[in-house]
């Protein structure tokens, strides 16, 4: 089995107007598309398309948990994730000029498969600062591998002998 079919919309007769959908994401999903930075997340999917004459639009709210790594201790991170996109399906048998935002079909297509769509909604929804905070995933990180690679910048550090580097190096540290 297919396990991207349940993301298929039958497009067939579909009346003008707004018509809902709801669909669920878990590790199976994820398991389908190649990305190291997104590899398990259980969420809820809200689907709005409006149908219009010529095009249908697609507002994807996505609602949940991703699992993904820590940027500083490298660990698992649970993060839980909201985002909203919309994305524009055109219909036409010349005009094929696709870009991020609008994808044009041709008129005879019957069904769409939203999964990339949902898919992308979660990427983009991804913070760009993946850390444990305990304020906001009451997770902290591995004490043990942070302390690990301190003491191998130290032993960089004195290892090094250019001290301008050092000094900026210092200076950066401090900062954080
Ligand atoms: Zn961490």
């Amino acid at each position: 089995m297919d396990a991207l079919s349940d993301y298929i919309i039958p497009i067939v007769g579909l009346k003008l107007g707004d018509h809902p959908y709801q669909f669920k994401v878990d590790g199976k999903f994820f398991e389908e598309f190649d990305n190291t930075e997104l590899e398990d997340g259980v969420l809820d999917v809200d689907l709005v398309l409006t149908k219009r004459p010529n095009l249908m639009e697609l507002v994807f709210h996505v609602k949940g948990q991703i699992e993904t790594f820590c940027d500083r201790c490298g660990g698992a991170l649970e993060l839980p994730l909201e985002h909203k996109e919309m994305r524009i399906i055109k219909f036409s048998q010349e005009d094929f000029n696709n870009t991020d935002e609008i994808l044009v079909l041709g008129n005879d297509e019957h069904e769409i498969d939203v999964s990339h769509m949902i898919y992308e909604t979660i990427a983009l929804g991804l913070p760009s600062r993946r850390v444990h905070d305990e304020s906001v995933n009451g997770e902290s990180c591995d004490q043990e591998v942070l302390d690990k690679l301190s003491e191998y910048q130290e032993k960089e550090e004195s290892e090094d002998v250019d001290d301008r580097w050092s000094a900026l190096k210092k200076l950066l540290t401090n900062k954080e």
